[in-house]
């Protein structure tokens, strides 16, 4: 299962970026993040880190 980024919460630290094994997570519009479905495995590392909880399972 991937993992996604609420765009309305994200608030563009890359935090999460700095700490993905997969390099799954880019720049997005806006200055804030976003992850790549095709390379995301799923660890749940970025979720954990994120300070405002923008990141979540992606159940679709
Ligand atoms: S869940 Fe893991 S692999 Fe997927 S974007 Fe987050 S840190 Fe990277
Ligand atoms: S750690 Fe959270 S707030 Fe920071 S860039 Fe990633 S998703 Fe956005």
């Amino acid at each position: 299962m991937a993992y996604k980024i609420d765009s309305n919460k994200c608030i563009g630290c890359h935090t999460c970026m700095g700490v993905c094994p997969a390099m799954a997570i880019v720049d997005g519009e806006g200055g804030k993040c976003k992850i790549d479905k095709t390379k995301c495995m799923g660890c749940g590392t970025c979720a954990a880190v994120c300070p405002v909880n923008a990141i979540e399972p992606d159940l679709q």
